[in-house]
């Protein structure tokens, strides 16, 4: 809960980016960092077909009748939420892998920041900096997928003091 910008209760740090910037600026080395992604959406139906990963492409039909189409890979950029030619780039080489996309109009055109631990694995468990409080951070490319995971083991260790976490997912190991 957050009472005037103070966390008070149970408190679990799940802050993305910001969360990973904090923890490297007070242990004073890098725990992890930001990789922007931009990605778009096709009005494409093929809502039965597999997913495709194809010259470094994520193809992905969806149950609505569009299609994702992802995503760059940036360690290095000036907005974290703008779209530009790296983009083009990237549906340029989906649709040459999947030329039965020509044509198909972009809808959406979007980026994001991953938290990206220094691991590459999630960062779950007791917060090393704030006592008594948690972390979950570290999602990177595998936060959608692996949320309702993450949810599950971290309301257990909150809620119930079960500590079911994998060791390469405690904070020690992204340190
Ligand atoms: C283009 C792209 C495609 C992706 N595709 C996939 C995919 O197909 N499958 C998959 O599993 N993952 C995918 N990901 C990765 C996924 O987006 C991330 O792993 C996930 O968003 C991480 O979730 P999170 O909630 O930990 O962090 P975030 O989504 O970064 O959310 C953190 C939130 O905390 C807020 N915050 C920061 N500081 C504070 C504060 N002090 N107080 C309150 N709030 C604060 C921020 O504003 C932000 O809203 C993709 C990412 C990108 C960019």
């Amino acid at each position: 809960m957050l009472r005037e910008g103070v966390p008070s209760g149970l408190v679990i740090h799940a802050t993305g980016v910001a969360g990973l910037r904090e923890l490297s600026a007070h242990l004073g080395r890098e725990v992890g960092n930001a990789v922007k992604g931009q990605a778009a959406l096709l009005h494409f139906a093929a809502p039965d077909s597999p997913q495709i990963f194809a010259d470094g492409v994520h193809v992905v039909p969806h149950e609505d009748g569009t299609t994702g189409i992802g995503s760059t890979s940036e360690r290095e950029f000036d907005n974290p939420g703008t779209t530009d030619a790296q983009l083009d780039e990237v549906i340029e080489r989906a649709m040459a892998a999947m030329p039965v996309l020509h044509g198909a109009r972009v809808i959406e055109r979007w980026a994001g920041l991953r938290p990206r631990a220094r691991s590459r694995a999630p960062i779950l468990g007791a917060h090393p900096l704030h006592r008594g409080e948690f972390i979950a951070n570290g999602g990177f490319k595998i936060g959608f997928g692996m949320a309702p995971k993450v949810a599950q083991v971290m309301a257990d260790l909150v809620l119930e003091g079960r500590d079911a976490i994998p060791d390469g997912f405690r904070a020690e190991a992204s340190l």
